[in-house]
């Protein structure tokens, strides 16, 4: 842990009912960039006082999330590592004592087997960070121990922020309606309430509402799952709700980390947009350095067994260099190079209905095998290039009324990497063996 000479102190404070969500790593997100930016601390705390069943599976994707998305949280108790997180089960007795410190200040009383505090009659003024100032009255007593003797969600937000010396609560707006509660409590303690920050909500991609679990792209594991590279979700997260002011969209972390600021998050409500994200993916996966898009790539082949044939390194590395500039996302990439690895690759059949609607392909490409038959040139991407413009000009065709049939033959695909560097790869033998048995394979 660095050493901060900061007394920026956040925290981020998921109850883990249900899986890790776009809207959730974003607070997470801000919280960190909040902390970085100011050399303070980001605290994780996990709400599990009502624990459920399922608590330890969404604890375990929502500690995986955050990892993959590399927030890394600064402190806690041994317990679990070494740092952290803290776990509000585990904090029992601090409840305890501080609920005593209500009771002897005449704060609350017991009615119905509940404990329930007395509020104080006087409105809580509120400077949003982000919202500006709000002014809140809580009207009526409320619960802050249930029957059964579990504490309520605002009573153990509040001791925890004043235990953790938090100072500044960055969380989702649907939370600002509760910050009168907790001001109330920070009263009764005795104790200035932190500066607040309510990040405005993200709505879904298409329609009024807030997106929810259940919307498309709502879940961080989905992005895991599909290989998305986390350095672009996790820019493409900075982006919904604050925005740099040149806009530039794709920047490093640190530059985020230095610009990023809590008056500068945007007011209005960020609508998700799953598409810029994919597209964001792909500029991610195109300018990864080759020797990383190598590293990452690798174990994706491998799962999609095109690593079977025991193929050269030499060989892997080409393909890969040759497919990297294309690619939309690591996610495609074995469907995208499968027949760089095997002969029974498939012929894609939106791509055969465009192939035959711009005339009958077989007769192209017999054309060109027979010219490509008797050519001794060298086997390389330019002379096969100079080959084939050479070839069509004769003709008198375009170029592309070649190109497009003999992509399709060689790779069963109407999109694809560079054609002649495909060719190249491919070699000599597989593509004469290959554009002889077209249309079949
Ligand atoms: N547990 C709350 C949530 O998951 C956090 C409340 C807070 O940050 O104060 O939204």
């Amino acid at each position: 842990m660095v050493p901060s000479d900061s007394t920026v102190r956040v925290r981020f404070a998921p109850s883990p009912t249900g899986f890790f969500h776009i809207g959730s790593a974003r607070t997470a997100l801000f919280n960190w960039l909040y902390a970085r930016h100011c050399g303070g601390t980001f605290l994780l705390r996990i709400e599990d006082t009502d624990r459920q069943r399922d608590t330890e599976e969404y604890l375990q994707v929502l500690l995986d999330g955050l990892r993959w998305l590399g927030l890394d949280w600064d402190e806690g108790p041994t317990v679990g590592g070494p740092h952290g997180p803290y776990f509000q089960s585990q904090r029992g007795e601090i409840y305890a004592a501080y609920l005593q410190k209500l009771r002897d200040s005449g704060r609350v009383y017991d009615k119905d087997g509940a404990v329930w505090f007395r509020v104080s009659g006087e409105p809580a003024l509120i400077d949003d960070r982000i919202r500006g100032r709000v002014q809140r009255l809580e009207e009526k007593d409320f619960v802050i121990v249930r029957s059964d003797g579990s504490p309520v969600f605002h009573f153990v937000i509040v001791v925890d922020d004043i235990a953790m010396a938090v100072s500044h609560v960055i969380r989702g707006e649907d939370h600002l309606s509760n910050s009168s509660k907790h001001v109330e409590l920070f009263r009764a303690f005795d104790r200035p309430p932190p500066l607040y920050a309510h990040i405005p909500l993200i709505l879904k991609t298409n329609g009024p509402g807030k997106m929810s679990k259940r919307d498309s792209g709502a879940l961080i594991e989905e992005y895991q799952r599909r290989h998305y590279l986390p350095e672009a979700v996790r820019n493409y997260l900075c982006l919904l709700g604050w925005s740099p002011k040149n806009d530039r969209e794709i920047l490093p972390i640190e530059e985020i980390i230095a610009l990023f600021d809590l008056p500068a998050v945007n007011r209005n409500n960020a609508r998700f947009d799953e598409k810029k994200l994919a597209h964001m993916n792909g500029e991610y996966v195109r300018a990864l350095p080759a020797e990383e898009f190598y590293g990452r790539a690798l174990p994706l082949l491998r799962e999609a067994g095109l690593l079977a044939g025991a193929p050269t390194e030499d060989y892997v590395r080409s393909v890969l260099a040759l497919c990297q500039e294309k690619l939309r996302g690591l996610e495609e990439l074995p469907h995208f190079c499968a027949y760089f690895f095997r002969e029974d690759f498939s012929m894609d059949e939106n791509g055969r209905k465009k192939i035959f609607a711009a005339g009958d392909p077989a007769v192209r490409v017999r054309e060109f095998l027979a010219a490509l038959g008797q050519w001794n040139g060298e086997w390389t991407e330019n002379s096969l290039e100079q080959l084939l413009r050479a070839f069509a000009e004769e003709r008198g065709r375009k170029t592309s009324d070649y190109v497009h049939p003999l992509r399709y033959a060689v790779s069963g695909q109407t999109v694809g990497p560079g054609f002649y560097g495909m060719l190249t790869i491919l070699g000599r033998e597989r593509v004469l063996d290959r554009l002889s048995r077209f249309p079949c394979h």
